[in-house]
């Protein structure tokens, strides 16, 4: 089986690519620190704990497995927290797809996928945001995400690295399986926390400004089912095994859906009330993010087949309410 090195393969997007890479026949090779994943969401292929910022640690794992690509899903990556420490941010999302990038050159692997985000693009008043979107990023984390797309353009003139690269609109949803899902502790994302209201695991969801320039008064947002956004992974792996050109593809579907309009849905997805107030707008929130995915279609072949509010929700509503990872094995994991 040919090895495809995972960066963040124990975290949300990171464990469902290493599912999707397993079923088309690579073995996933999960690299992480554990700082925010789950060695329980590690079930594909084997872990090697490590951090990107470690280069002796990476050339390590490189050597003993010899992967024929990248994939680099590590990072962190919350819009709000990167106001707060944009520091962390550079350290390490750049810092340590850097070390990443290099540690893959040096091994003479020559493909690279990388997730990169919506987040790139800035707040453009009303823009369908499509590949040739200028990018001029609002925070921190997009500000890192678009550092590391230039590092890439670098290495790939330099040292022919040849990369794919993902910019993300917003992920959503589960494994529909349920053996992999979206579980941070604690929880910033929005289908995740009306999920915990729902549930009275706290108390309300808070909408985030009301005041935006939009139809409803909140941020808009393109929302793509997770299992969606992972095959588009391993075409663009494909794409890449078969010497096709360093490509951007964005990830979304082209619908927008207000705060207020997701909230409406998980009512009628879990049959429930969801608990809201309403609060500040979020620093580095821009208004409206919604994706032009054609290229994805058109040239990697990409069919989204479960992209509806509808299904995201109701995935994600069945793993909330399976409970996540088990505890205890999250604990004796992360310990090891
Ligand atoms: N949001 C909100 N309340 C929350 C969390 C998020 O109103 O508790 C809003 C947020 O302002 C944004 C949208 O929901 O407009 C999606 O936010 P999320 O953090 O899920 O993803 P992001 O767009 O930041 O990647």
């Amino acid at each position: 089986m040919q090895k495809v090195l995972v960066s963040g393969g124990a975290g949300y997007i990171g464990s469902h690519a290493c599912k999707a890479l397993y079923a088309a026949g690579f073995e996933p090779v999960t690299f992480d620190n554990l700082s925010t994943g789950w060695a329980a969401a590690v079930q594909f292929g084997p872990l090697e704990k490590g951090d990107l910022l470690d280069r002796d640690r990476l050339d390590e794992v490189f050597a003993k497995h010899q992967p024929i690509a990248a994939m680099h899903f590590a990072a962190l990556s919350q819009v709000g927290d990167s106001m707060k420490n944009p520091g962390g941010y550079w350290r390490e999302n750049v810092l340590g797809a850097l070390n990443l990038i290099e540690a893959t050159v040096a091994a003479g692997c020559k493909q690279f996928v990388f997730s990169s985000t919506c987040a790139t693009y800035g707040d453009q008043d009303g823009v369908v945001l499509d590949e040739n979107t200028s990018q001029h990023p609002i925070n921190a984390y997009g500000a890192s995400k678009l550092a590391i797309e230039q590092i890439l353009a670098n290495f790939g003139a330099t040292f022919g690295l040849r990369h794919v690269i993902f910019r993300y609109f917003n992920v959503a949803g589960a494994d529909p399986d349920c053996q992999v899902g979206e579980y941070h502790i604690p929880e910033t994302h929005l289908i995740p926390l009306i999920l915990q209201a729902v549930d009275g695991q706290r108390p309300a969801l808070t909408v985030f400004g009301t005041d935006y320039d939009t139809a409803d008064g909140t941020c808009i947002r393109d929302y793509v089912h997770v299992s969606d956004l992972v095959d588009a992974h391993v075409l663009g792996l494909n794409w890449l095994l078969d010497g096709k050109e360093n490509r951007q593809f964005n990830l979304g579907t082209g619908t927008g859906f207000s705060v207020k309009d997701v909230i409406s849905a998980a009512k009628l997805a879990t049959n429930k009330d969801v608990p809201m107030t309403y609060g500040d707008r979020r620093p580095g929130d821009a208004t409206a993010l919604v994706s032009g995915s054609e290229r994805a279609i058109s040239e990697l072949g990409w069919k989204p087949t479960k992209s509806n509010m509808g299904q995201m929700i109701g995935d994600a509503w069945r793993w909330h309410q399976n409970g996540g990872y088990p505890e205890e094995a999250n604990a004796k994991a992360n310990e090891e």
